[in-house]
């Protein structure tokens, strides 16, 4: 009688956790227990690459979701949660890069969500990364994109006003989204941050044909990130907010919410503004 239930068990799909998809050597990625962030703010993606689920009394949204490998992995996540994918109204993203938006067109037949994303990245989302301008796409399944924005667009949904800003170089439609949570009574300005990160040869910072405006463009968005106020720093990489060991102290107790790290973005533009200008400086001896 056991062995039997065992077999079935085993013979149905999903019922024991999926093994892990490859990516790569360097693939961080496993599958780690959904959790609520701050406020209205749960993480629902893996140990390093991100999905946010930002719920509402009249639906949620979704802001990236990760490569289309780990997809079911997020899906179960939400649900894990208690959480409804047909709930998901709007699906949002930080930027067009396969490990990001990957699992965009699978995750909006889940969901019947609308895809909203910014005029810059539309066409990347569209052709499914051909239009990429780094040198070595990883490419993705193209998705259909409902609405397209620009810089200051506000999304509202059930109370959450969700304001998208522009924070183009790594992306030409790279976005930083700010909300308002409340945690413990108080209310907090967060910045999910869309990353300023350089890609080295693979977009160089000058004479790049393909982006001619790729250097004023990094200038932009980190004079945009130094001008927000930022209590509560958030990001679609752990490794970006230091997402595991806030955690670890949230799990231990720790008051108020480790979440709250005014220090977090403007120590993230110091670091990756000094990349940018070393690689800049680079750029121009190399071209
Ligand atoms: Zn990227």
């Amino acid at each position: 009688m056991v062995l039997s239930l065992l077999l079935l068990l085993i013979s149905v799909p999903g019922v024991f956790a999926q093994t892990a998809p490859t990516c790569g050597s360097e693939c961080p990625n496993t599958q780690i227990e959904p959790f609520r962030m701050i406020g209205n703010i749960h993480w629902v993606g893996l140990s390093d690459h991100g999905s946010l689920l930002i719920t509402t009394p009249e639906g949620h949204v979704m802001v990236d979701t990760g490569a289309e490998e780990f997809g079911g992995w997020v899906r179960e996540n939400v649900q894990k949660l208690g959480f409804k994918l047909r709930d998901i109204k709007y699906i949002i993203s930080t930027h067009g890069h396969a490990d990001h938006v990957g699992g965009f067109s699978v995750m909006k037949e889940a969901t019947g969500a609308k895809l909203l994303t910014a005029a810059g990245d539309a066409p990347v989302l569209a052709d499914g990364g051909k239009s990429d301008f780094r040198s070595d796409t990883e490419m993705f399944r193209p998705v259909k994109v409902d609405q397209t924005f620009n810089d200051g667009f506000q999304l509202r949904l059930g109370g959450t006003v969700l304001t998208a800003h522009i924070t183009p170089g790594h992306t030409r439609g790279c976005t930083t989204w700010t909300t308002t949570v409340e945690e413990d009574g108080k209310k907090y300005e967060a910045v999910i941050v869309c990353q300023v990160a350089i890609a080295g040869d693979r977009a160089p910072l000058v004479k790049n044909a393909r982006y001619p405006a790729i250097a004023d463009d990094f200038e932009k968005a980190f004079r945009v990130l130094k001008s927000l106020k930022s209590e509560v720093f958030l990001a679609l990489r752990s490794t970006t907010f230091g997402r595991e060991a806030k955690l670890k102290r949230m799990q231990a107790g720790e008051k108020p919410n480790p979440f709250i790290d005014p220090k977090g973005l403007p120590a993230y533009v110091v670091e990756y503004e000094k990349r940018f200008r070393e690689q800049l400086e680079q750029d121009r001896k190399k071209y």
